[in-house]
């Protein structure tokens, strides 16, 4: 930068300071979640900056210039004649669009899983499937949506206790209306994977259904939480089930991205080790996702959750492992993302969160909810998906208009937190079980507050990170002066 060769003016952007174990600061601007990680030279430098009038620096040494030019890049100063890099709005000029429907196929499920979502619906305990009518009107709403690339999951209860013919016949329905819309469709199942038989793998993988399996990884943590209805252990069954997917995908190749989906509990806590080692040696070519266990469903009165800091402290040893191994898994990929990038790619890491606006969830007989994590409750329920015939009359009805007003900036706590742009404010899902009102932070609130400065800092110091996350165009927005 040539400008800063003699004297030049320059002023800062409001700022709130992370102050790590050895003294080293981050700097954030909480409103753009612009970053800096910075010595003690650069933080007083920068403290010295005014936030109202420019000051005028003179003949900068070589370490102020490269000081200046790396706060500059994070988009946290702003020189006279060259404003600040990034808008204050986040969300400026960026459109998130309805992109996904999840068609829950049945209510039934032949698990008894500790913290299922699903059996926790107040006044709808009775066993419902949804016909094919009503997944088709749900698709052909869908297809309204104004992008070309939407996402399809079946979901439950367990969506293959109705068959894989009816999926089958839903699938083939999605594929010719995508067709003639000239639309893309991605589909998936969310199965508890006890009903994988080798036929169904095959017919599921042929339809181009792609699998994301229940699994808690090991034996015993699997059998302790996820028994059969009749109250028999089903690790067994799914394992094996996942050995057929194995073989199968050892003849595909690169064509199947099967994936699983644990819950992050005290007993997953308490064996982190054994399960990092299932994950290089086992599953290996599945994607990784953990669930954090939140206060929505069952969970909420069967399970004493883990402390946030035993949470944050599992996660990290995951991601050592996964790192040495060049992996990385969610949620944490998502939250390196709003790290390192403006966009807010996913829906649970944006304010407002996909709930509603990005996402819907059909019930069996029809009933639109946001998201599942508002399943059952009467005063987040939409309507019947045979009562509209205009996605956007969805969108605009008065839930959705409601969960919009949900952004960080109208829940008291995370308007102040210096992390609001970082973590969204948590689901409002959980939000709204835990604390009975939607403007307030979710039960990750503690964690989120963990996390975020320790993968900041990951961030700086290991390089594997952006090469694996293969993030070039906003790298500058950090810096480490
Ligand atoms: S939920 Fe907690 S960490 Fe997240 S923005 Fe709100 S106050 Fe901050
Ligand atoms: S309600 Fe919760 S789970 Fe659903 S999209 Fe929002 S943050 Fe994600």
């Amino acid at each position: 930068m040539k400008r800063l060769d003699r004297s030049f003016y320059v002023r800062r952007i409001p700022t709130l300071t992370h102050i790590y174990d050895d003294g080293t600061r981050l700097i954030v601007d909480p409103k753009t979640a612009s970053w800096a990680v910075v010595d003690n030279m650069a933080y007083n430098f920068f403290q010295d900056i005014s936030i109202h009038r420019y000051k005028v620096i003179e003949n900068p040494s070589d370490k102020i210039k490269s000081c200046l030019i790396s706060l500059y890049r994070a988009g946290l100063v702003e020189f006279e004649n060259k404003p600040r890099k990034f808008s204050s709005n986040l969300y400026e000029n960026v459109e998130y669009p309805f992109v996904f429907m999840l068609l829950r196929i049945t209510n039934y499920c032949n698990l008894d899983c500790r913290y299922c979502y699903a059996k926790n619906i107040p006044g709808k305990t009775s066993h419902q499937e949804m016909d094919e009518l009503t997944a088709y009107k749900a698709i052909d709403l869908l297809l309204q949506s104004e992008i070309n690339s939407v996402g399809i999951v079946f979901s439950g209860g367990e969506p293959l206790l109705g068959g894989i013919n009816k999926i089958i016949k839903i699938q083939k329905y999605v594929l010719k209306q995508a067709k003639e819309k000239r639309k893309e469709i991605d589909t998936a199942i969310q199965t508890n994977g006890t009903l994988l038989s080798e036929d169904t793998i095959r017919i599921l993988e042929a339809h181009n259904i792609q699998m994301s399996i229940s699994f808690d990884i090991l034996a015993s943590i699997h059998d302790a939480n996820r028994k059969k209805a009749n109250g028999y252990d089903s690790y067994e069954v799914v394992h094996k089930a996942m050995c057929k997917v194995d073989r199968l995908m050892r003849t595909k190749r690169d064509e199947m991205r099967p994936g699983f989906i644990a819950v992050i509990t005290k007993e997953f806590i308490s064996n982190v080790g054994d399960i990092s080692n299932m994950l290089v040696n086992r599953l290996w070519n599945y994607g990784w996702q953990f669930n954090i266990i939140d206060q929505i469903g069952r969970g909420r009165k069967n399970i004493k959750n883990p402390s946030a800091e035993s949470i944050f402290s599992a996660l990290r040893i995951l991601l050592e492992k996964s790192l040495e191994n060049g992996r990385l898994f969610n949620p944490i990929r998502y939250m390196l993302f709003n790290i390192l990038m403006r966009e807010r790619g996913y829906m649970c890491f944006r304010s407002p969160c996909g709930a509603g606006n990005a996402m819907l969830s059909i019930d069996p007989d029809g009933t639109i909810f946001p998201c599942d994590s508002f399943l059952g409750r009467k005063d987040f329920e939409i309507g019947n998906i045979h009562d509209y015939n205009k996605l956007s009359d969805i969108l605009n009805s008065p839930v959705v208009k409601l969960l919009r007003q949900r952004q960080v900036q109208n829940i008291p706590e995370c308007s102040k937190c210096i992390w609001q742009h970082f973590c969204c404010g948590g689901c409002p899902g959980d939000a709204y079980a835990v604390n009975g009102k939607l403007l307030s932070p979710s039960s990750i609130c503690r964690l989120s507050q963990m996390l975020f400065p320790y993968l900041i800092r990951k961030v700086v110091e290991d390089k594997r990170i952006l090469h694996l996350l293969r993030v070039r165009s906003e790298r500058n927005r950090y810096s480490t002066a």
